[in-house]
């Protein structure tokens, strides 16, 4: 389960919705705004990595908790201007693509790396010196 934040092409009004992410197309296939829009979806990356068993979305007296950031706020509108000053970026579908594609290949490297020093301790006999070197080249150096 996550949170996604689906807003209106046409009005532009937002909401959020606990569901799995096979059920976003069906979901996107057979909803609508109240205005009659068509709905697409948002996503804010830090919230990609926020993960919830908890699917109650609460709107009570307190104003609306948001799962994703663990709060109360006044409304959702109070939410994003929160979200926003507090260095959250809402982006598209594409952007946020991009950055979880760019997150992938910095894990990829970091893997590559910790191979490299294990492979590289290895052979020097276990001279961390020696590995150091083998492994890490100096940043004025690339
Ligand atoms: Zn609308």
């Amino acid at each position: 389960m996550g949170l996604y934040i689906f807003s209106c092409k046409n009005c532009g009004h937002t909401d959020e919705e606990m569901m799995s992410y096979e059920e976003i197309d069906a979901f996107l296939n057979s909803m609508s705004c109240s205005c009659g829009g068509e709905l697409t979806r948002d996503i804010s990356i830090p919230r990609l990595s926020l993960q919830s068993q908890d699917n109650q979305c609460v709107h009570n007296s307190n104003g609306y908790y948001s799962q994703a950031f663990g709060r109360y706020f006044k409304n959702q509108m109070h939410m994003y201007d929160w979200a926003e000053r507090n260095g959250y970026v809402r982006v598209t579908e594409e952007q946020a693509d991009a950055a979880i594609y760019g997150q992938a290949d910095a894990l990829t490297a970091q893997d590559k790396i910790a191979q490299d020093w294990t492979d590289n301790l290895k052979q020097s006999g276990g001279d961390k010196v020696q590995a150091a070197i083998k492994t890490f080249v100096p940043k004025n150096l690339q």
